[in-house]
């Protein structure tokens, strides 16, 4: 069983890491904000209190993180653990997790705020099946196309230069700080997320002592 947290600033690569790890060793992947963007989606009643908030860039209040996080993991279909994404991002919900949960390690994907804005305005979401590409170095064969489904690529709500402004201030403040009560409990392994994909793979997985990416 393995348990991990993943932690980086917004176009850190955290979802394509994470994928990557989740695929070869059967982790399952819990990212909140994916959570969160289903239910916009599909309209739920969670969606319609956390919209708002989503597109302006905020944090969703912690009562509902928690729910969310709580709800997830008790579903208990992670039977070789799981990598958690975009959670905690404080430190009410660090120690929340820290309750109830003992981890293996934390990942912590380390990029300039420079280079933040490019990667993240360059972002693009498929509408249907969710699959994520970059217009710097992973766009799709047809312009505005998922090559998996066909689906509209659009951007994502709150990859606009205001929303992102939101963001990286609260990443800073308030998520950043997350990382020094990790240091003090558990093992974190900080890498550098400007080199490409399979690069920061390979350094991830050498850190935590995992086999190679089987692709
Ligand atoms: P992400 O996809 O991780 O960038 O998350 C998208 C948005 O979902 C964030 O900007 C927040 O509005 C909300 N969100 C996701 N995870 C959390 C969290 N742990 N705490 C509060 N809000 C969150």
């Amino acid at each position: 069983m393995r348990k991990y947290v993943i932690m980086g600033i917004q176009g850190s690569g955290k979802g394509t890491q994470s994928t990557m790890l989740a695929e070869d060793l059967d982790l399952v992947h819990i990212a909140v904000g994916d959570i969160f963007r289903w239910n916009v989606q599909h309209h739920t009643k969670l969606g319609a209190q956390v919209r708002r908030i989503m597109a302006a860039g905020e944090l969703v209040s912690d009562d509902l993180v928690e729910g969310v996080v709580k709800e997830r993991l008790t579903q208990h279909d992670w039977n070789y653990g799981f990598i958690i994404d975009g959670f905690p991002r404080n430190r009410r919900q660090a120690e929340f997790f820290l309750e109830s949960y003992d981890i293996d390690g934390v990942i912590h994907l380390e990029l300039p705020d420079s280079e933040v804005r490019r990667r993240v305005l360059a972002r693009r979401l498929c509408e249907d099946c969710g699959l994520d590409y970059n217009l710097i170095d992973n766009s799709p064969h047809e312009p505005g196309r998922c090559d998996a489904c066909g689906g509209r690529l659009v951007a994502r709500e709150d990859d606009t230069e205001q929303a992102l402004a939101v963001r990286l201030r609260d990443y800073h403040s308030k998520t950043n700080p997350v990382l020094d009560i990790f240091r003090r409990k558990e093992y974190v392994a900080s890498i550098d997320a400007r080199q490409d994909k399979e690069q920061v793979q390979k350094a991830i997985r050498e850190a935590l002592q995992l086999p190679p990416y089987q692709g």
